[in-house]
């Protein structure tokens, strides 16, 4: 049997063929070392990362700080559970507060867990403050959502594979057309057992849908006319990822990238994972206001691992970095120039139909049907080129580097994309 610094590629592939359950389907690359916007395969080939492992990894591979801090609370205290304090969480969860703006954070680890918490948390206000009775209350959602892959958060997911012999579904959940005002209105006009709306700022699984300019002020203001809880699913769009703090400010009048959204915008209940700890470590949270998060009591809610002194010592470590790098001014000019630079290839292309995205988080549109395999095509031959990215939906494209990355290096990955856009015409 060969020893493990002689496997190659195709070695650990098999593995994972042999003895992993099949839930994904990725590029065949392996990767055995990452540092800032680059990783490296175990023969050693070197690539730009695109897909920021789902925008976790927005302060770029293993960045030296957040490797000290976690590395350092490794060696120090690990695990408590909430049985007992440790003196990690209280600083975390004051940290955060003030750096997001919100009176409260509870803490878990993924995403799926934070929107479970969300949906929660949101029911629970609906009975106590709202006044709708007992197992009436309707949470709205987005036609296209992506909220993670638990048994009730799959039962508001329209995808058939993700659904299809999953049931019987968790109930209480009304779908809407994302980027429709009407609908919402009407809805919520319709209806007196809203507990909340569930959205994501931008709909990155689906493909990268940016709604339009006005959607989530207006979204906001109608929840706050109907009394209605405004959730932000910003696992994939939070921090700095779209060249603000939040993509829920985006839109707001405020020209501020660090603010987490001036009243206008700002969730009601805001839901954090993903780059929270810059890829280092799962850490989730959903921040909310004391008028909301009172609800939760002791005994209601909880995680072993939720608040752990290792996720707290990161997750500091990954926002400071954020703030200290400039990372949302950064993904705000990236995300301009990658877009311009796209545009004027699109503009005279066969294959690609558009652009589209907000900051650094960005996709393209292939002229092919959903069903083609263009898109994985393109995503094989961007791999040889030295550039990873994967399609979301059949025939689109996500780009989402992470934020560290310099203008020469994001012109050099522009350079890479056109020339194998360029074999595909
Ligand atoms: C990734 C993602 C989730 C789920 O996060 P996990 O850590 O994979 O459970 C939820 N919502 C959005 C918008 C996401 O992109």
């Amino acid at each position: 049997m060969s020893v493990l610094k002689d496997k190659v590629s195709q070695d650990f592939i098999e593995l994972e063929e042999k003895y992993g359950a099949h839930n994904y389907h990725p590029l065949p690359v392996v990767l055995a070392r990452g540092e800032g916007v680059y990783v490296w395969d175990v023969e050693g080939n070197k690539y730009y990362d695109f897909l920021s492992a789902y925008s976790a990894v927005n302060q770029g591979h293993c960045h030296p700080k957040i490797v000290d801090a976690m590395t350092n609370q490794a060696k120090t205290l690990t695990l408590t559970s909430r049985a007992f304090h440790n003196d990690q969480l209280g600083p975390y969860e004051e940290f955060a507060t003030n750096y997001f703006n919100y009176d409260k954070l509870l803490p878990m680890n993924t995403g799926a867990e934070a929107v479970e918490t969300a949906v929660k948390i949101c029911r629970k206000w609906a009975y106590e403050k709202k006044g709708i009775s007992k197992n009436d209350a309707q949470i709205v959602v987005c036609k296209n959502n992506f909220h993670g892959r638990t048994t009730t958060i799959i039962s508001f997911s329209n995808d058939p594979v993700a659904r299809k012999n999953f049931g019987p579904y968790t109930s209480g959940f009304l779908k809407i057309a994302y980027d429709n005002l009407e609908a919402l209105e009407e809805v919520l006009e319709n209806n007196d057992n809203i507990a909340g709306f569930l959205v994501e700022p931008i709909q990155g699984e689906a493909g990268v849908y940016v709604p339009s300019e006005d959607y989530l002020i207006k979204a906001k203001a109608l929840c706050k006319k109907y009394n209605v809880l405004f959730i932000a699913d910003e696992v994939q769009t939070g921090i700095a990822r779209t060249g603000r703090l939040l993509a829920t400010c985006g839109n707001c009048s405020c020209p501020e990238k660090n603010c987490s959204g001036t009243p206008e915008v700002k969730a009601d209940i805001l839901i954090l994972g993903k780059a929270l700890s810059g890829g280092a470590y799962p850490v989730s949270a959903v921040l909310a206001n004391d008028d909301i998060m009172e609800v939760i009591r002791p005994g209601n809610h909880g995680s072993t691992f939720g608040g752990n002194p290792v996720a707290a010592a990161v997750a500091i470590a990954a926002l400071e970095v954020v703030r200290d790098e400039e990372l949302a001014e950064n993904a705000d000019q990236l995300g301009k120039l990658f877009r311009s630079e796209l545009q004027k290839y699109v503009d005279r292309s066969s294959i690609v139909q558009l652009v589209r995205g907000k900051g650094l988080l960005n996709a393209i549109v292939i002229n092919d049907d959903e069903n083609s395999d263009t898109a994985w095509n393109i995503c094989m031959a961007l791999k040889d080129n030295g550039l990873l990215a994967k399609p979301t939906h059949g025939n689109i494209i996500r780009f989402a580097p992470p934020l560290v990355m310099t203008k020469e290096e994001l012109l050099d990955c522009v350079h890479i994309i056109i020339k194998t856009l360029q074999d595909f015409e």
